[in-house]
């Protein structure tokens, strides 16, 4: 393996408060050294200036439709995906075909995931079959490698089963990530419900049907003390439900995916399926309490919820396509655009958002993996890095984009920070710069 030298990058590490001109040496897999004018020779030398250089990026939720779809997507090209957004670790749901949610298919993941650019960890099912009935066996999950229970894609929809799932996912020490959808108040929605569903004629998906369950699980976690994470938050009450919850003191953290804080339910007039989304864009106001609730602290994980689809599915008509968009290339850049360029928050929070915080979340971090932790740069650690360009113009094309599908209504689009580089365990596995020999 050879080793790399990254010179004279802003080396931003939120874990030790890292934020100067430094060099990083990687050399076997792991940093070596960081420092200024480090001394030192390698195998390949990478000038940094002007880019940052960050712990790799984590996504804590992502669909990568392997096992059973991988006519949208598999584990290898869901990774090829991630490494060009610069991220070198994913977290994949469990909504496959057959559902994730026995020990056996946890392990097959890893074993595809053995081949992969980037890291690739399951989170498990924490109902069989993801029906929100019979408790998958969570213990189990946990012990085959599982680094969160969610049953994404549904809501567990039933208090009992909620709390048992709960109970069970905090004695297996890992985070419960609820798709907060009350059913019966979403029956064939297709977009939000507002005055652009009403003009549209298509069923609306009001804020309400996301709100009651954070609500309600919210006095659950009050009960289990299991940790508690709201997925691809979507509406301002929704902000005001978390924030409160952690202004109690309980274990509730929130994510949010740069769809809902860039575009609003007005992406979908023309019946642009692009801008299906489950839960649904809204309206400016969310989008704005959105990024005040990142600003503010309340939301402390940003996710993509890659979710690739086929051109012909999306096709279909607004009410029968599929929900969801790929996000993993365009993430970093979204999220510059929505929450650094009008001054919300800055790099190194940003950089906080997309490692140590997804890291913590699903136990990836140097607190439950000891010196094999993710989510920091530090001398001794595993070389998982991310060089970033603050300022580097862009257009999204779709010959640009590494992975299997191609549903993003970012397309064209001209964007103003990239990821340039993603080195993976000391691997180079993404390169937009000269390498100097
Ligand atoms: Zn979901």
């Amino acid at each position: 393996m050879p080793s790399i030298l990254i010179r004279k990058g802003r080396v931003i590490d939120p874990v030790s408060g890292r934020d100067e001109e430094a060099d990083l040496l990687i050399e076997e897999g792991r940093i070596l050294t960081i420092g200024r004018d480090l001394a030192a020779k390698a195998d390949e030398t990478i000038d940094a200036t002007g880019l940052i250089i960050s712990p790799g990026l984590i996504d804590p939720h992502v669909h990568l439709r392997e096992p059973g779809q991988e006519h949208k997507e598999t584990i290898l090209t869901g990774s090829r995906a991630a490494v060009a957004g610069g991220f070198t670790t994913v977290c994949c749901m469990p909504n496959t075909s057959p559902t994730l949610d026995s020990p056996e298919i946890v392990r097959f993941v890893y074993d595809q995931a053995r081949r992969a650019e980037c890291r690739v960890f399951p989170v498990a099912a924490g109902t069989i079959g993801r029906k929100g009935e019979k408790m998958a066996e969570i213990r189990l999950l946990a012990r085959a490698g599982a680094v969160g229970i969610s049953d994404d894609g549904d809501v567990i929809a039933s208090a009992g089963v909620m709390k048992s799932v709960l109970t069970a996912t905090a004695a297996a020490g890992l985070a419960f990530m609820q798709h907060c959808q009350e059913p019966t108040l979403t029956q064939n929605a297709a977009m939000h419900a507002g005055g652009i569903s009403t003009r549209l004629g298509l069923p609306g998906w009001p804020r309400i049907a996301e709100e009651i369950i954070i609500e309600r699980d919210v006095r659950l976690v009050g009960e289990t003390h299991c940790r508690y994470h709201v997925q691809h938050l979507s509406c301002a009450g929704s902000v005001d439900i978390v924030e409160a919850a952690r202004d109690r003191g309980l274990p509730v953290t929130a994510e949010v995916s740069p769809h809902h804080l860039l575009l609003t339910d007005e992406a979908c007039l023309g019946y642009d399926t692009s801008a299906k989304m489950n839960p649904p864009l809204r309206e400016t106001s969310d989008l704005e309490a959105l990024r005040r609730g990142v600003a503010e602290g309340v939301i402390t994980v940003l996710a993509t919820d890659h979710a690739p689809h086929t051109a012909d599915e999306k096709s279909l008509p607004f009410s029968e396509a599929p929900f969801g968009i790929i996000g993993l290339e365009t993430a970093l850049a979204g999220y510059a655009r929505a929450l650094i360029e009008p001054g919300h928050i800055d790099w190194p929070r940003l950089i906080e958002l997309l490692t140590i915080n997804p890291a913590r979340l699903c136990n990836l971090d140097r607190e439950h993996v000891g010196e094999n932790g993710l989510g920091e740069l530090r001398e001794g650690g595993i070389a998982d890095v991310t060089l970033i360009d603050p300022v580097r113009e862009w257009t999204v094309s779709e010959s640009d984009l590494a992975g299997q599908s191609r549903n993003t209504p970012f397309l064209d689009w001209t964007f103003h920070a990239r990821p340039v580089m993603t080195i993976v365990g000391g691997v180079v596995r993404m390169s937009r710069i000269e390498v100097g020999v």
